[in-house]
């Protein structure tokens, strides 16, 4: 594994395992205790949804400078990032149909289908042309 997906790697399990993950956990289980609810109860949720809504904004800012950089960066061939090689795409959190492999071996990441990736990524280049 090289050096740059060691780095790589800490960024992406950060997303899959956010707050926003853990409060939507939390609604779950407040809603399964609804039909016992009061007035307090009913505050509660609401107070989580409204952080959820505000997460899920910032969360959109961050999906579109995503898909942003994954059609501007040039890094991109043939819709796939070359500046990554991807050892574990499950670890990772990368969809398997966004993955293709080369002759090599070498695993890329289709951004278009995975524009996430591009979110945090360091080696972005805007591509010139
Ligand atoms: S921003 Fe990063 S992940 Fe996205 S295409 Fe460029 S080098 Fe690849």
């Amino acid at each position: 594994m090289s050096s740059i997906e060691d780095n790589l790697k800490p960024n992406v399990i950060l997303l899959s395992t956010s707050d926003l993950e853990q409060e939507i956990r939390q609604l779950a289980e407040e809603l399964k205790n609804i039909k016992n609810s009061n007035d307090e109860e009913h505050k509660k949720i609401y107070t989580i949804i409204d952080n959820l809504t505000r997460n899920l904004t910032w969360i959109n800012v961050a999906k579109s400078q995503g898909i942003w950089k994954s059609k501007t960066c040039k890094h991109v061939l043939n819709f796939a990032c070359q500046a990554w090689n991807i050892s574990d795409e499950n670890k990772l959190g990368i969809p398997n149909e966004a993955i293709i492999i080369n002759d090599d071996g070498t695993k890329r990441v289709v951004v278009s289908k995975f524009p996430e990736i591009c979110i945090v990524c360091p080696l972005y280049e805007a591509r010139r042309s």
